[in-house]
């Protein structure tokens, strides 16, 4: 046991969020433990700018710069450039929203009506009334390959990662107690990013919680024929709105993961706790997405090929009413930050998210209006 203190900062949850922001505080020179229970993650994630608010799109911009930054530090290629095609009728008020935030910020767009759309893209159904924009800057991460690359940039800067180190108990206070099996850790700050787990860690201090965990299952579809929609070399990832019956989006990217098959999900699951994930088997979002495959992906089989539902990590999002963030100061001790609620859609902020939640440990102002993101408005 060691009460002494060894750090400045001790993080909770080696995911990308905590990882971005072991790596930023490491580089404003600050002793860093970044603690992690263990756990897998997926291995592509969508980057976009095409986003229906502001503030996340404002945000992308240093994201694309900070992710460049970080593949030239740790010399490897983390994002694929495919653009990403957004579709949905044209009067849905979301596809109307995404269009007017991708003109106004400038962001390089194509649209494509109907001709144009059955030209490049014959096998994807463009249904009447439908339009399409390709926001050209999107691509894939990949994202295993991005945490290892994260991690390894900060441990060259002096920071340390304790794996299989599961925290059990935090005590606010002039400096914060973390607690793990084999450890007392005494600190001036502690960040929490433990991604599905933060509810049970902030349960121990907190007052209201109105964030849920859900699990999806990752789905990915074998082509009728092959070669004919295989989006790997010379397709866009998708975002598709506004599909009858359907509250959320479904998305899509290029085989990756298995050759040959499309990963299509989609963006709800079914609620359940982190650790009894695998009890879960509600299908009901698999049963959306052959529905939406049948109609609108004419070229796949409606059936999934693969269904990845064993309760990994990499199936579980933590997800606030409003989906967005919550990046924030606890609401009674300045020096416990807290990043989470990322709602299926954080991995591509990571680097930013990383740097609001170092400035936000260190006492500074985050260059950003995190209003969106207060934990109060939960
Ligand atoms: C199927 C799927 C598809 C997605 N697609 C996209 C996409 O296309 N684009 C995109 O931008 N985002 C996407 N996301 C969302 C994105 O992956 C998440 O928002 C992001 O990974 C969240 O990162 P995190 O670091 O907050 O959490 P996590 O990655 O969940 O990491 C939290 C870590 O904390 C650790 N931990 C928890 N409790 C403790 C404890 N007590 N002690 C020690 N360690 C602990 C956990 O083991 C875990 O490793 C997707 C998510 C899923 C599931």
């Amino acid at each position: 046991m060691s009460d002494q203190q060894d750090y400045n900062c001790i993080i909770i949850g080696a995911g990308i969020q905590g990882s971005f922001t072991a790596y930023h505080l490491a580089k404003n020179n600050k002793r860093t433990l970044l603690l992690e229970q263990g756990s897998s993650h997926g291995q592509t994630r969508i980057i976009r700018k095409a986003y229906e608010h502001d503030f996340y799109t404002h945000m992308m911009e240093e994201c694309y710069l900070l992710w460049a930054k970080l593949e030239a530090e740790a010399n490897v290629t983390l994002f694929r450039r495919t653009g990403i095609l957004v579709k949905g009728p044209e009067d849905d008020v979301d596809f109307q929203q995404f269009r007017s935030i991708l003109a106004r910020n400038q962001v390089p767009t194509e649209i494509l009506g109907p001709e144009e759309f059955s030209q490049r893209l014959p096998q994807v159904n463009l249904l009447a009334g439908e339009w399409a924009l390709m926001d050209t800057t999107a691509g894939v991460l990949y994202a295993n390959r991005a945490l290892r690359a994260v991690q390894r940039v900060f441990q060259s800067e002096g920071g340390v990662i304790k794996d299989g180190d599961q925290v059990t108990d935090i005590q606010p206070g002039s400096t914060v107690t973390a607690t793990t099996a084999t450890e007392v850790y005494r600190e001036e700050s502690l960040v929490i990013t433990a991604g599905p787990w933060a509810n049970t860690l902030m349960a121990l201090h907190w007052t209201t919680n109105t964030t849920t965990v859900v699990m999806i299952n990752v789905c990915y579809w074998k082509e009728k024929v092959p070669g004919t929609l295989d989006i790997s070399s010379r397709n866009p990832c998708f975002v598709q709105l506004g599909v009858e019956g359907s509250q959320y989006h479904f998305y899509g990217l290029p085989s990756n993961e298995y050759p040959g098959l499309m990963k299509i999900c989609y963006h709800m699951g079914s609620e359940t706790e982190p650790d009894e994930s695998d009890q879960q088997t509600d299908r009901t979002d698999v049963h959306l997405l052959s529905q939406f495959v049948s109609h609108y992906l004419l070229g796949l089989e409606p059936e999934p090929a693969v269904v990845e539902r064993v309760c990994t990590l990499s199936c579980c999002l933590q997800v606030t009413p409003d989906h967005h963030f919550v990046l924030d100061r606890h609401p009674h001790h300045n020096n416990i930050i807290i990043g989470a609620g990322f709602s299926g859609h954080g991995f591509k902020f990571g680097p930013v998210v990383g740097k609001v939640l170092c400035k936000l440990s260190l006492g500074q102002m985050p260059s950003y209006d995190l209003s969106p993101f207060k934990i109060q408005r939960l």
